[in-house]
């Protein structure tokens, strides 16, 4: 059967894993794991993923295995055994709690999101939307705060929760609005999530179709983040309201503003099924553009054939590589983290292989706190060994593009793990930092 047929959706949680007859395969003792992982760390797949993009002859390592199921190594041992534990002999109650306690732990809102970067409308806190760089808002429809299946590395927990979409969407979106005709500084609104694909599309229609109308002609481009392209590539294909989701991207070109597709990929399998590639050629002709990023992850993509493979298809398929991420602090960051050196090299052995239309991929790049950082290098000044930093945004947009240098440390994985060099006692940004953030609190 052609991969091009309509497909209904059907999702795997914990509750009904024991479902999927892939897993027969595993012992007792290997599903029970999982299970007990996947109370802490969310835990969603589709029949695509299982079906068409990972390779069940080749679990555990299978990378897509690896990206959407948990997997032991993502708790601490001894949170595992607590959890099979309070799985096998507590209340639901008790392994709620427990499971609580140890999601806390895991640094769920990083680069001060939570805390510093919603914005206030005539003294107020406007919900569902961020305003960290002075031309781009984000906007995180309560309605598309879930994804078509959840990548282990990340950790929204927060934003998973479920909750009634309609009536909330439609406040929020009057409040967006008002915060934006305030804001003729912003050029660029991303809306984003979870994803914002899994909305249907006269929901989505209620956050975009509003800033084409006038009042809005600030707003040159409307972004949107997702990784349906690679998880469930039939919302631009064969779901019911699939022409619904084109029409309103081509009302967007239409209208004389950018629309960019600001699609997640983490592995060239996603990106090689012919559903995959259909969704892409849809999703062009509507004259959207389509941006590529993802994150680099120890165990799913940390190799540079990997990224050469991507990018180059992305290319041929007419998109724009656009990000390659550093693994955030959070979560199962552990799992996933790979030292900002190894990083580098294998961003630096992918980029001069490919041609110049796949250089428009920058990375390793960190978003941090003070802003994205991207490691340009590692070089020597006077017999010091040094890694090469620059921003790419700051919370001072002064910031942007000038060089800074860090004291070469080959185990460091994030920003907060790196010292200034040359016996400088802190980085040129960090004072302004602390006065932008003390102002904002
Ligand atoms: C990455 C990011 C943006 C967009 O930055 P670009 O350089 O325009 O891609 C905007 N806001 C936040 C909070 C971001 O992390
Ligand atoms: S698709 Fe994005 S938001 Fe959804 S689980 Fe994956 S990384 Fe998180």
């Amino acid at each position: 059967m052609s991969q091009l047929n309509h497909k209904k959706i059907e999702l795997y949680e914990v509750k009904n894993i024991d479902r999927l007859p892939q897993l027969q395969k595993l012992s007792t003792t290997e599903r029970l794991t999982m299970k007990a992982v996947a109370q802490v760390l969310p835990f969603r797949v589709n029949n695509y993923v299982v079906e068409e993009l990972i390779d069940w002859e080749k679990i555990p390592e299978d990378p897509i295995f690896r990206l959407t199921f948990p997997q032991k190594e993502m708790l601490a041992p001894e949170s595992l055994d607590k959890v099979i534990w309070h799985l096998q002999n507590s209340t639901p109650e008790d392994l709620r709690q427990v499971v609580n306690t140890m999601r806390s732990q895991l640094n769920p809102h990083p680069g001060g999101q939570a805390e510093h970067n919603i914005p206030t409308l005539d003294g107020k806190q406007v919900p569902g939307i961020q305003h960290k760089y002075p031309e781009t808002v984000l906007i995180f429809p309560t309605a598309g705060q879930t994804c078509h299946a959840y990548c282990t590395f990340c950790f929204r927990w927060p934003q998973f929760v479920k909750m009634d979409g309609m009536k909330f969407a439609t406040r929020e979106s009057g409040l967006f609005q008002e915060y934006l005709r305030q804001h003729q500084e912003v050029t660029d609104v991303l809306i984003t999530g979870g994803d914002p694909m899994t909305m249907k599309a006269k929901h989505l229609a209620l956050y975009i179709e509003p800033l084409l109308n006038s009042g809005f002609e600030h707003i040159q481009t409307i972004r949107i983040g997702t990784k349906s392209v690679a998880y469930w590539p039939y919302r631009f294909v064969t779901d019911e309201d699939a022409d619904d989701v084109l029409r309103l991207f081509e009302k967007v070109t239409n209208s004389g503003k950018h629309l960019s597709i600001m699609a997640h990929y983490d592995h060239p399998t996603e990106i090689k099924t012919e559903i995959a590639q259909a969704a892409l050629q849809r999703i062009r002709n509507t004259g959207a553009q389509i941006r590529t990023q993802g994150p680099l992850m120890r165990g799913i993509n940390d190799s540079s054939e990997l990224w050469i493979q991507m990018w180059q298809e992305q290319v041929r398929l007419g998109c724009v590589p656009y990000y390659m991420f550093m693994e955030r602090d959070t979560g199962a960051k552990h799992y996933f983290e790979l030292p900002i050196i190894r990083a580098w090299e294998i961003y630096q052995a992918a980029i001069q292989k490919v041609s110049g239309l796949a250089r428009t991929a920058r990375g390793p790049v960190m978003s941090a706190l003070p802003g994205k950082v991207a490691v340009d290098g590692v070089t020597e000044i006077y017999g010091e060994k040094v890694f090469v930093l620059s921003f790419l945004q700051g919370r001072d947009p002064n910031w942007c593009k000038r060089p800074f240098f860090a004291r070469y440390d080959e185990k460091a994985t994030w920003l907060t793990d790196l010292v200034p060099a040359m016996g400088e006692k802190e980085f040129f940004y960090e004072n302004k930092l602390k006065k932008i953030l003390k102002e904002q609190s």
